[in-house]
């Protein structure tokens, strides 16, 4: 069977968009669709949970943790096309 047939697995960036968007510790720009970050507390906090009950395939908690915030540090609280 051809490999682009088989699903692939989420990659970390995508699992990481996901969970963060499921918790809204981001939301994306309504106008250009890029991320942005929402600096709540509690939606932080619930995202790690989410991390913890939805790891990422073969992961550690604490990884998954540390994949989430790296994320997060890409992130700014500015849409890069609104200017
Ligand atoms: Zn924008």
């Amino acid at each position: 069977m051809p490999a682009a047939t088989r699903r692939k697995p989420e990659a970390a960036d995508q699992w990481a968009a996901r969970i963060l968007l499921h918790a809204h510790a981001i939301a994306p720009c309504p106008e250009h669709g890029f991320m942005r970050l929402r600096f709540h507390h509690a939606a932080i906090d619930y995202a790690h949970a989410l991390a913890a009950s939805d790891p990422l395939p073969g992961k550690s908690k604490a990884k998954c943790v540390a994949v989430l915030d790296d994320f997060l540090d890409g992130l700014s609280d500015d849409c890069p096309a609104c200017g």
